[in-house]
């Protein structure tokens, strides 16, 4: 049995993106093993910060930016974190959830797809994952923390990648970001936080 709506809309959108985009291809091929799944929409204080802004647009992606606004309450959006302590204060207005893999509308043992977004300031802090992880900016930028490398501020159209257990952060000064992740491997194993490995 298939979704229809917003969920099908959505995973469209995605799947033009990979289409369109060499870099994302050259990461992991867009899925070919995808089956949909039942999903218990959990809605959290970031789909409203996500839903007002007036800063966030999008040239390249601007329908994928609608069908994320459009989904949003039929998504389940992640408590990646254990909420509740002073170093996940974060998670309050920092929002994800996931279009394929645990939790999402589709199923894939190869990948999984997620948006991220962050508000302008704020802090997303180190933290490790066995996966490897390709961020595409859909709007907006940020800054991209990884240990031992300089920063580097990306928006829309830029990708970076994290290879398996590299430590990074992710920062926003002036403006939100809207972001498309990809993992390859390690696909159920959730990212830790880890100390700031640059003070
Ligand atoms: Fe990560």
């Amino acid at each position: 049995m298939g979704h229809t709506g917003g969920y099908e809309a959505l995973l469209q959108r995605v799947r033009e993106i990979y289409g369109a985009q060499p870099a994302l291809q050259a990461f992991a091929p867009f899925p070919n093993d995808l089956a949909p799944q039942a999903v218990t929409p959990r809605l959290r204080a970031p789909y409203a910060l996500l839903r007002a802004e007036t800063k966030l647009a999008s040239r390249a992606f601007a329908d994928l930016h609608a069908a994320i606004i459009a989904a949003g309450p039929e998504m389940l959006w992640r408590e990646t974190y254990p909420e509740g302590h002073p170093e996940t204060a974060f998670m309050e207005r920092w929002g994800c959830f996931s279009i394929v893999g645990e939790g999402g509308p589709f199923a894939s043992r190869q990948v999984r797809i997620f948006v991220v977004y962050m508000p302008a300031r704020l802090y997303y802090p180190w933290h490790t994952h066995p996966a490897e992880e390709q961020y595409l900016v859909i709007a907006g930028q940020a800054r991209f923390k990884r240990q031992g490398r300089q920063d580097e501020i990306l928006s829309e159209g830029q990708v970076m990648e994290h290879e398996s257990q590299e430590a990074h952060a992710i920062e926003t000064e002036d403006h939100p970001v809207l972001c498309l992740v990809t993992w390859r491997s390690h696909l159920n194993t959730p990212p830790v936080l880890v100390p700031d490995t640059q003070a």
